[in-house]
């Protein structure tokens, strides 16, 4: 079976090390010359508007699935004239706008931040007037790790906000006083078989995450798990979709969700029996599914800018590296690890020694 896959990021690279052994082959269209998932298929080196080349990449593949989520409506709806496309239209749709995505947590009884459609300086101002301060300002598409999103702590920080993010559509939320951020990464079939990942605690540092740690069984997974559910099912979902969540007095708030494989889930590759990716492929595929379960204790570390010497990330045991081969670049996601180990204490030490190597 050849997979076609939008986008050649690190993403597109390790669905394809995942697919390869199920005998899978994958094409990747991406403007990039040096899309880094370029090695392990064919590459189509286009936009992502460029109907010949989405043409070229439908006729020649069994079906087409995304590494991102913002991409243009039009491509999807191009393609889907000729190909299976999944996730759908719909579920893009949604996800990469934050206000059609908090929109649908609210009409689903999923408890998410207060929050209000910007349009404009004065939307901002009434709505910092109702929802109050401190609050979150975020562009509704387009952001990632941070970018395109702003606090406002005092009044003056309001002041001119709306053009300092671009003059663009914005959602402004209030600020989650959380304990603590997790997620959830969940994998639906052709069929509506669901299943889930444990759920993940992350840690993020300047709006990128850093480090994710599996849980080992965590008091609020059956909660996640219910409000999964009804996004799922609502939008009749195929493939795996991550769910981002505060903690927050003692329950969930949802914040956001991920049309695709999610960075927090790559200790699944080895640290669950069917990774994150193998899963989406199935899925997409009509395979059945794989396991969910944890097989030891697992945590991810992010290496970002660049990666640690190879030699010195090698030498720890129980310590697995992902290089992406991109070049290195200040706050780019150019690789990660994922540990795993017998036990909670032994997993916590070799987090230290993998952060020592960052840090050094
Ligand atoms: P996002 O791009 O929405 O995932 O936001 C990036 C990070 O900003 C989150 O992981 C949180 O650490 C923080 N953040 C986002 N929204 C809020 C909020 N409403 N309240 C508090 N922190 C937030």
């Amino acid at each position: 079976m050849k997979i076609g896959v939008i986008g050649g990021g690190q993403l597109g690279r390790m669905l394809a090390l995942a697919g390869t052994p199920l005998g899978m082959n994958f094409a990747f269209l991406d403007p990039a010359p040096d899309a880094c998932a370029a090695p392990l298929g064919k590459h189509l080196r286009a936009d992502y508007g460029d109907q010949e080349h989405l043409r070229q990449l439908a006729d020649e593949v069994d079906l087409v699935t995304f590494e991102f989520e913002s991409v243009p409506a039009e491509t999807v709806a191009f393609l889907s004239q000729f190909v299976p496309v999944y996730p759908s239209a719909d579920a893009l749709r949604i996800a990469r706008d934050r206000w059609f995505e908090k929109s649908m947590f609210k009409n689903l009884d999923i408890p998410t931040p207060e929050f209000a459609d910007i349009q404009s300086q004065g939307d901002l101002d009434a709505a910092v007037a109702s929802i109050g301060l401190p609050a979150v300002l975020k562009t509704r598409t387009l952001g990632y790790d941070g970018k395109g999103q702003k606090v406002l702590r005092t009044a003056e920080d309001v002041v001119g906000t709306f053009a300092e993010l671009g003059s663009v559509p914005c959602l402004l939320e209030g600020f989650v006083p959380f304990t603590g951020e997790v997620s959830l990464i969940s994998v639906r079939a052709r069929d509506g078989e669901t299943r889930f990942y444990p759920l993940v605690h992350n840690t993020h540092e300047s709006g990128i995450l850093r480090l994710s740690v599996a849980s080992q069984s965590h008091p609020l997974q059956t909660l996640a798990e219910d409000y999964a559910s009804r996004v799922l099912k609502q939008l009749d979902y195929v493939g795996v979709m991550a769910f981002e969540f505060f903690e927050v007095d003692g329950g969930l708030k949802a914040n956001e969700i991920a049309p695709r494989v999610h960075n927090s889930g790559h200790w699944t590759i080895e640290g669950a029996e069917c990774s994150q990716f193998e899963n989406h492929l199935r899925a997409v595929a009509g395979l059945p599914l794989g396991s969910t379960a944890k097989v030891g204790e697992s945590a991810m570390l992010n290496f970002i800018g660049e990666v640690p010497a190879v030699d010195k990330v090698a030498a720890i045991d129980e310590c697995h590296l992902h290089h992406y081969g991109k070049a290195f670049k200040v706050g780019r996601k150019v690789g990660h690890a994922t540990l795993r180990c017998a036990d909670m204490a032994s997993l916590e030490q070799k987090i230290a020694e993998v952060e020592g190597l960052i840090a050094g």
